[in-house]
Formats: structure tokens, sequence, C-alpha cells
């Protein structure tokens, strides 16, 4: 991680990831938390879990919060309060809906992302305004449908908060195990088409091992580079944020 000048405005500076780095990150912190919590690693992880992963670094999780004035198809909210804990609000709907529950999975995993990894920003920031320039202001991040499991590298935040979502849902090496043994079941060595038949099988088996959407293990699988989004051979689109 380093950090460079956050042309979004919200802070002086902000980190810049690499995908590994989260992907490392992510993996660690959540089976450590898991060891601890069950006894052992497994997965999927339980939702339950998500919400204690959130409430050990938040001042209040609230899941069932109203969100209709927040903005169009805003599920998830995450306040940044200058030298205090973050406040975080999911839409009562995706809590109250049992048929919802993998939009809340993701959701969770998501804010959970900007907890871990933004909130302390406004802590160092507060303590250190020297190192960053100034104090940051009080803000609040609204959390688009469409930007909860991927957002474009537009906003960094979102960016991150998406990849996040993957990375701790689907942790990247049991991800990938279950993927390589799906290619070599199928003698495939490479990564296969998103729109091949192939893609659509290794998706269902991705969403069932980590009980997530159909939508959300596709963006994974493309982000670990196991789906290409190109003809084969043509190389991947860079990630990056
Ligand atoms: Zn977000």
């Amino acid at each position: 991680m380093k950090y460079i000048r956050d042309i979004s405005g919200r802070l002086s500076m902000r980190p810049h990831f690499e995908p590994i780095e989260l992907d490392r990150e992510c993996e660690q912190l959540v089976c450590a938390f898991l060891k601890q919590k069950y006894g052992e690693i497994r997965f999927p992880i339980p939702t339950d879990a998500l919400d204690v992963l959130i409430e050990q670094d938040a001042q209040d999780l609230d899941k069932y919060a109203d969100l209709s004035a927040e903005g169009d198809d805003v599920e998830g909210v995450t306040q940044f309060v200058p030298g205090q804990k973050p406040l975080v609000k999911i839409a009562a709907r995706l809590s109250e809906n049992p048929s919802l529950e993998n939009r809340l999975r993701t959701t969770l995993a998501h804010e959970w992302g900007h907890v871990k990894f933004h909130a302390p920003l406004w802590l160092v920031d507060t303590a250190s305004p020297n190192l960053f320039g100034r104090r940051p202001d009080a803000t609040s991040i609204k959390c688009k449908r469409g930007n909860i499991v991927g957002a474009s590298e537009y906003d960094w935040m979102e960016w991150q908060a998406g990849y996040v979502c993957g990375a701790v849902l689907m942790p990247h090496k049991r991800a990938k195990a279950i993927a390589k043994e799906y290619l070599g079941s199928i003698r495939a060595n490479g990564p296969l088409d998103v729109k091949s038949q192939a893609a659509a099988d290794l998706i269902k088996c991705i969403a069932k091992a980590f009980q997530v959407s159909a939508e959300a293990a596709r963006v994974r699988m493309i982000k670990l580079r196991i789906l290409s989004e190109l003809r084969p051979g043509l190389g991947f689109p860079q990630p990056g944020a």
C-alpha cells in the first residue's frame, strides 16, 4: 500500500492498494476472526459473522435503516466522523427479506471494507493533521446496489470496498482452489470466456460454495482472472486502485 493524492477531495492523501494486497489482508483477517469465533475456518462465512466483523470496528451497525432519502438504489451507508469510529447503516429491506440474504451479505461485506480500510483514515488524519495536510471533514459514503460487488475505478473508495466485498466472502486462495479443481475436471487450464457454458457452471459452483449471488461470483472470478471478458488469449483488463 502507498499513499497518493486524493483527487476526490475527501482527504488530502489516500491509500492505493494492489488487488493482491487486499486479497492477502482480507483472507488473513477473516480466517483469524473465524478461527477465534468458531474454533475453525469455514465457508460460507456465516452472515452473523459479518455483523460481528463490522461491530468490532464501528460505533454502531443499524441493519434496519430507512435509506430512502439517501438516493436511488442506496443499500448501505458508512459515515466517517473525525476522531471517532464510523457508523454503518444497511437498508432495512435487505435484513427483513430472507430472499435478499445474498444482497445483505454482499452489502455487509462491502461496508466492512469501508470500516476496516477507510474509517481509520479519519482517525489518523485527525491524530496527525501535518502528515496529511489537513483534518478531514465528516463524510458519508452512500453505496448503491450497482457498486456493491464491483465499482469503476473512478471512485477509489467504492472500487476498494467492492474488491474487499469479494475478498471477504470468497477469499482468494479458497476461491482459486475451487476454480482450479473445476478447471482440472473439464481439462481446461486457462481463463474461461465469461460467456461460455463452462464459465456459467463455474459461477454456479462458486456461488454455492460461498453463499453469494451469481453476479458476485462472476465479478470475483473476473477479478481473479479465472474468467475473462475478452476472448481467451487476448489478455486481461488491468485492475488496480
Ligand atoms: Zn461503498
